[in-house]
């Protein structure tokens, strides 16, 4: 449990330009996820809801463990697996989310990605983004092949390298970092990151107000930049005691923080 720690939250969505919205979400504490469907013929929109149909089952507790973030990417991958599909149009999902635990007392966020919807966090007015996608164009960025600018006008920008139900090996990334009442964190789906500026998004988050202000009006700014993609937005604030003293890390320096990936990925080395 997490006692005097708890979040408040808003969520907002749109089909954009798009003929459907292929992205589900959840959003009820302590667990909130977006999932960006991808496979033809509706295959997209049954996919991601599948996975966040799998983590129902969540709201209400008091703290989430990380085992049970990944035992139900892994239940939402086999059913999505099971699905009837034309030949080489698999069904996918991306899914990122965040999920309140506790670590020796303390309230953690847990931070879990698979594919290029993404998870921010925002504390004192520095915006950082705490997933790293899993994405063609990212790899091309990584390996010195594109610079982060070109990567914007990359063709194949769309393209992810890991996702739940689409490959026979699931791998999620988790991150924990210490949680604060300073502290927002946004959850959205590539259609707001391919239409905002990490900037434009950091004013946002800041200037907006209530979680449900703040998602209403990230959704808004992407569908007036062109809403090409389908985008959903889910912004959770912590809420606890003052804790005016307490010195935020950064991303980067809560990596003893993190899990070793090896050790809780439960796929990790196993075939299906
Ligand atoms: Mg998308």
């Amino acid at each position: 449990m997490n006692e005097g720690f708890d979040t408040v939250w808003g969520v907002a969505t749109a089909t954009g330009r798009r003929s459907g919205n292929e992205d589900s979400y959840l959003a009820d504490a302590p667990v909130f996820v977006v999932a960006d469907g991808m496979g033809g013929h509706e295959a997209g929109e049954v996919a991601s809801a599948i996975v966040v149909q799998e983590f129902e089952d969540l709201r209400g507790r008091g703290s989430v463990e990380p085992e049970d973030l990944f035992d139900r990417i892994e239940r939402g991958a086999a059913r999505i697996r099971a699905l009837p599909a034309p030949p080489g149009r698999g069904a996918g999902t991306t899914l990122a989310g965040v999920a309140l635990g506790t670590r020796g007392g303390a309230p953690y966020w847990l931070v879990v990605n698979i594919g290029d919807s993404r998870v921010y966090r925002a504390a004192d007015g520095v915006l950082e983004q705490v997933t790293v996608d899993h994405s063609e164009v990212q790899e091309l960025v990584d390996a010195g092949e594109l610079t982060p600018t070109q990567a914007d006008d990359y063709p194949r920008r769309h393209v992810v390298t890991r996702a739940v139900g689409a490959f026979a090996q699931v791998r999620p990334e988790l991150w924990m970092l210490p949680a604060g009442p300073r502290d927002r964190m946004l959850i959205c789906s590539d259609g707001l990151t391919g239409e905002l500026s990490d900037a434009v998004i950091a004013d946002l988050l800041q200037t907006s107000g209530s979680p449900q202000r703040s998602a209403d009006a990230l959704v808004a700014a992407a569908l007036a930049n062109g809403g090409h993609d389908n985008v959903t937005v889910v912004v959770v604030d912590g809420r606890g005691l003052d804790d005016d003293d307490r010195t935020i890390p950064s991303i980067a320096e809560v990596d003893d923080d993190t899990f070793p990936r090896e050790e809780l990925d439960p796929m990790a080395g196993a075939k299906s």
